[in-house]
């Protein structure tokens, strides 16, 4: 794997891709399959570990699948393994929902670790002819004039003490939550859109072999009062699993909680039935931020595209950020390769625009609901009330998922489509 000295003080290349996470290493991947010169740049080494669930819905594998990562007959590499649907708890009921039958979407879904995942998008990348530097730490944009309107590449600094520039008329910037990119250019997060924390730990577990993700939607805190957010078991291939939660910025607790003793006492809760005592803990319980329902526009900005978790993509339905991240990858791949043959930097702009015009009016649905969410007695009711209806429950899966057919052949997907058509991006 090339290391920083690999970098000569100054390169020259098509494009710069800002951190190897799913979205950047996706990016990488489907820019050098087309032929353009790409180098990416990740402050971090490989094998490195990424606070997440590990969940991998069905819009993953359909990207994996587009990578050439996975077959239709659920062939997958070491440290994935497959689930079948999703196991809501809620109120008193407990449903097991298969994965819809779609044309769309793959029917099943997987786990990894992000150690094993991000690594194997990362060398796909290379594999495609991207150059990976790991251990370099983009330290900020280089603008093509004084006055800052264009940027012509970053500037960075190794963690063996180098520092080198990367000249490129586009840079993409993936390079997470907090993304440094952003800050360089000015584009702070918007914080009237949701936002979750989330906190997760790895349990070894007799249950880890699960062919369900479960998910837990009666959240409650030491005193048994009930929580805006949820809570999930996701098994994984090494015999533990990954058990989290995570709370809704429109809730009054989200600044007042501890998250790590929150989730000690969540999972200390369900050991008889899940194995999740401290001493089956393996490894720290570590929080991250969840940026949704693109938290930062526009997503492009004088040569700049942003990326998954730096443009805030996460899916205020569920917390789900690595599918968008990976789609948004495909589609910046796309543009900017047009852009580079046009070499017109207003192109870009097309990218900004398609990403809305797909998944625009989901989003504001997403962040209507997460407002609603922030009061958990709306939660309690929709549970309560709605959980022991499969067909309704089939709907909200296919929902809060966002998994209906382009075309579709059942009513539940009409009704779906036609709201997100109507409802206006944002
Ligand atoms: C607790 C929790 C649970 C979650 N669970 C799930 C889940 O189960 N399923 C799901 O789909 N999503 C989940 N998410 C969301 C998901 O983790 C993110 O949406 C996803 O990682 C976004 O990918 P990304 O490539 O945009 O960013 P990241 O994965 O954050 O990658 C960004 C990369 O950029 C690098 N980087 C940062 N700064 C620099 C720099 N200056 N120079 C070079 N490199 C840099 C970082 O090291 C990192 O490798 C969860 C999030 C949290 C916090």
């Amino acid at each position: 794997m090339p290391r920083a000295p690999a970098l000569a003080p100054v390169e020259y290349s098509d494009v710069v891709v800002v951190g190897a996470g799913p979205g950047g290493a996706a990016a990488a991947a489907h820019l050098a399959a087309r032929g353009r010169e790409v180098v990416l740049l990740e402050k971090d080494r490989f094998p490195r570990d990424k606070v997440c669930g590990d969940g991998l819905t069905p819009r993953v594998i359909r990207e994996l699948l587009d990578l050439g990562l996975v077959d239709e007959a659920h062939g997958r590499a070491d440290g994935f393994a497959t689930q079948r649907g999703l196991r809501i708890h809620g109120g008193r009921t407990v449903m097991e929902l298969p994965w819809p039958q779609l044309d769309d979407w793959p029917s099943w879904g997987g786990t990894a670790r992000r150690a094993v995942f991000d690594e194997v998008i990362a060398r796909t990348a290379v594999r495609n002819g991207a150059r990976l530097a790991e251990g370099v730490t983009v330290t900020g944009p280089v603008w093509r004039d004084t006055s800052a309107t264009r940027v012509s590449g970053v500037s960075w600094r190794s963690d063996d003490g180098e520092v080198g520039e990367v000249r490129a008329p586009v840079v993409i910037a993936a390079d997470g939550a907090g993304s440094p990119i952003a800050k360089a250019l000015g584009s702070p997060r918007r914080t009237e859109r949701p936002m979750a924390v989330g906190a997760r730990a790895y349990y070894r577990s007799p249950r880890a072999d699960d062919e369900w993700i479960s998910s837990f939607l009666d959240l409650r805190d030491a005193g048994g009062d009930l929580l805006s957010g949820y809570g999930w078991v996701f098994p994984l291939d090494d015999g533990t699993l990954n058990v989290g939660l995570g709370l809704l910025s429109t809730s009054k607790e989200f600044r007042a909680v501890s998250y790590r003793r929150l989730l000690a006492s969540w999972a200390g809760g369900m050991a008889d039935e899940w194995g999740t005592t401290e001493a089956n803990r393996v490894g720290a319980v570590r929080t991250g931020p969840i940026p949704m329902g693109f938290n930062r526009t526009p997503l492009h900005q004088r040569g700049v595209v942003f990326v998954g978790d730096a443009g805030g993509m996460v899916n205020p339905f569920n917390g789900e950020g690595i599918s968008y991240a990976m789609e948004a990858a495909q589609l910046a791949a796309d543009v900017v390769d047009d852009a580079l043959t046009t070499r017109r930097t207003a192109d870009l702009d097309r990218y900004d625009r398609e990403l809305r015009r797909r998944i625009g009016g989901y989003y504001t649905l997403g962040r209507r609901f997460a407002e609603l969410m922030g009061d958990p007695r709306v939660m309690h009711v929709c549970t309560t009330y709605g959980m022991p209806h499969r067909p309704l429950m089939e709907l909200v899966l296919k929902l809060m998922a966002h998994l209906t057919d382009r075309e579709p052949s059942d009513a539940k997907d009409v009704l779906l489509n036609t709201l997100q058509r109507l409802t206006p991006a944002a």
